[in-house]
């Protein structure tokens, strides 16, 4: 048992004796370094944060620094005031009889040893011996081994305070604890002082949510502020697996740029953050919100204004869905040529914020290749124009492709002027297939090297169910991968050469028509290449062409290392492969297998060794923030910090993603 000092109040839990006493200055260093640790693995503390931590001596003017003792050393603390009248801040908001406690920490070793809970209980006796009656803190959601232990002890919530967010949109929860009588002394002059004390409200300015929502609402009348928990559960997901415990504030789905502006300008004021949400398919996590703050769905900004047949370019609304694009264009016998397998589900203002890729890609580029020109609302509110309705322009730096693909950090796009292309007037399909995906992947890297331009290129398994079809029975039969490959120029030229070049490879063809081009296009889009029941890591890794193979080699390599499972579909003529490695999930199972987080970091590291990057076309989002740093750098990654603080000071735009 820990010997306990003299003049140290001891607390013993379980027979285990935790002594508490007042830290001398000459310890306030050692205060400093147990209060960073603690904070610091609990969440990412700004460098604000940290240094009014180290500031011991300059809260000890105003409060008492306590300190938990293990075998002398110091692993805990907790700061009470000296006098409850003259507290570091003003006491016009704290309500009466009430106050607080700070910084209780714990070091992360001495966790579970009863140091936190012994740190409360002396808090509390200190506490109501001023004659306070009731503890009220406040604490965040990130620090949830705090909340753990205030609510254990018998702390309540009080969502009715929470009415602050701070610290870039982290709200403030506010949880109170009433001081049991008997340990409440009687205090005749602060319970005088008290009794007549007035307490005002919050105030209602920066990082005030009923301050903020009730300026939204005077500014934009003709707008629905939703805070109904269906539109707000709605906010909080895409298509990735990702959950926060922060949750939006508000969702409002503007009709006008003007309104946008509107919103955007009074989050500023407020500093209240900013979600822009697409249509929610994203699979990095991008579009969730990580803090609390107002989402921007763009839904009802969705006029698709005439196509321009003789620039050959459409003006369109961020929130309209990107199909109707191409169906308008078709109707002109023009095409919008970037066409994401989600093309029917996502909006253009999502694909340009994560400059989407998809099957035409490989031959007319990303959708950064296809927008001219950008409307967007800045953090501040303003609004401007980017690029013009030509091709050629080199007028100044291009921020048309710095936020396409800008993932909602640096501005909301609410326009976008995008290029069209003629609608080819043939195109001429293979399908071909081969029994094992090194074979296949040789095959594709053949064809890159063919001097040929297919179209489209995808590789994919060969889906269940397919050999059903009379035409596909015999050339599926032995083979598990298949490439397909559209040209849309001189097809005979294309055709011959392509067969040439996988001529070495075991393989079998189709030359299907267009309604079984179709067919197999929509078992692509369809089909979740991996089981259900599983435990998944998600892959959108691309190599330059000539990488194709190892690239390949090594994910049945490192799959097969881990014992893990692995599917595949790619978009092979640009190197983009959508990997999923998993494993079997039972209902008893509740840690997710570190396995799979291996796996997945070695295929990233692979397809860097490889010249490629982290993500061909999902984007950062939450998902790769982590991995940025590996593939551009820290000195770019300053760089692009620098801009993202030039944009948006007061980082309001999509906080807790890349940047
Ligand atoms: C079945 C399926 C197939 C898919 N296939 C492909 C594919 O082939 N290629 C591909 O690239 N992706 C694909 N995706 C991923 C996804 O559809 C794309 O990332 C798409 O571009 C997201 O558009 P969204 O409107 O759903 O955006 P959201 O998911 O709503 O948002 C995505 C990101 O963009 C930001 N954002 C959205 N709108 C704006 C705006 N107006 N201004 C500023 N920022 C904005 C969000 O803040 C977020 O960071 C697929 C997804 C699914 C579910």
């Amino acid at each position: 048992m820990t010997l306990v000092e003299e003049g140290a109040h001891a607390q013993v839990r379980d027979g285990y004796a935790i002594p508490i006493r007042e830290a001398t200055p000459q310890e306030y260093p050692r205060v400093a370094e147990v209060l960073v640790e603690s904070f610091t693995a609990a969440f990412d503390v700004s460098d604000m944060y940290i240094a009014d931590l180290r500031d011991v001596a300059g809260h000890a003017k105003a409060f008492r620094i306590w300190v938990a003792l293990d075998d002398q050393e110091i692993v805990g603390a907790v700061l009470t005031p000296k006098d409850p009248l003259h507290i570091e801040e003003s006491l016009e908001y704290v309500e009466r009889w009430e106050r607080d406690f700070r910084m209780l920490a714990v070091s992360p070793a001495a966790r579970g040893k009863g140091v936190g809970r012994s740190l409360i209980d002396h808090a509390v006796r200190e506490l109501g011996a001023l004659g306070i009656r009731r503890v009220a803190i406040n604490t965040g959601l990130r620090m949830k081994a705090a909340r753990k232990l205030y609510e254990s002890y018998g702390f309540v919530r009080r969502p009715e305070r929470e009415t602050m967010v701070v610290d870039g949109g982290y709200r403030v929860l506010s949880y109170t604890f009433d001081i049991p009588e008997n340990l409440q002394a009687e205090v005749p002059r602060f319970d005088a002082i008290e009794a007549q004390r007035t307490v005002s409200p919050q105030p209602e300015g920066q990082g005030s949510i009923p301050g903020f929502l009730k300026a939204l609402g005077l500014r934009l009348k003709q707008t629905t502020i939703l805070t109904d928990s269906a539109s707000l559960e709605e906010a909080q997901h895409d298509r990735s697996s990702y959950e926060e415990e922060e949750s939006a504030l508000a969702v409002i789905r503007p009709e006008t740029i003007e309104e946008v502006s509107t919103a955007v300008a009074t989050a500023n004021e407020y500093r209240i953050p900013v979600f822009v949400r697409g249509a929610g398919t994203g699979l990095a996590g991008g579009a969730i919100p990580t803090r609390s703050g107002l989402v921007i769905a763009t839904s009802s900004l969705n006029t698709l204004y005439p196509l321009n047949v003789t620039d050959r370019s459409v003006r369109v609304q961020a929130g309209v869905i990107t199909a109707e694009i191409s169906k308008l264009a078709a109707s002109e016998g023009l095409f919008y040529a970037p066409d994401p397998a989600s093309a029917d589900i996502s909006s253009i203002g999502g694909n340009i914020a994560t400059n989407a890729g998809g099957f035409h890609c490989v031959k007319y580029g990303v959708t950064r290749d296809s927008v001219l020109s950008l409307t967007a609302v800045l953090a501040d509110g303003s609004i401007i124009t980017t690029g013009s309705g030509t091709v050629k322009d080199v007028a100044g730096l291009d921020l048309t492709s710095l936020l396409t693909g800008s993932e909602g950090v640096l501005a909301v796009v609410v326009e976008a002027v995008l290029r069209l292309r003629p609608l080819p007037e043939q195109s001429h399909a293979l399908i071909c297939l081969f029994p094992d995906l090194i074979e296949a992947g040789r095959a594709a890297q053949r064809i890159s090297s063919a001097r040929v331009q297919p179209s489209v290129f995808e590789l994919m398994a060969v889906p269940p169910g397919i050999g059903r079809n009379a035409r596909f029975a015999d050339a599926v039969r032995g083979n598990s991968w298949m490439l397909i490959i559209e040209s849309d120029e001189d097809t005979p030229v294309t055709t011959s050469r392509i067969e040439e070049a996988i001529q070495p490879y075991r393989h079998a063809t189709i030359h299907p028509d267009e309604e079984e081009l179709r067919w197999v296009f929509s078992l692509r889009k369809r089909g979740k290449p991996y089981p259900e029941d599983v435990w998944m890591a998600g892959g959108d890794t691309a190599v330059p062409p000539s990488g194709l193979v190892d690239m390949l080699v090594s994910l049945e390599e490192i799959a097969h290392r881990h014992g893990l499972g692995y599917s595949l579909v790619a978009h092979v003529g640009d190197g983009n492969l959508h990997t999923a490695f998993f494993t079997g999930r039972h209902t008893t199972d509740t840690a997710y297998p570190r396995a799979l987080e291996q796996a997945r970091r070695e295929l990233i590291e692979r397809s860097l060794e490889l010249g490629g990057t982290i993500t061909g076309e999902h984007g950062v989002g939450v998902d790769l923030k982590d991995y940025l740093g590996s593939q551009i750098g820290g000195r770019q990654l300053e760089l692009q910090r620098a801009i993202k603080r030039a944009m948006d000071p007061n980082g309001i735009l999509n906080p807790g993603k890349w940047l």
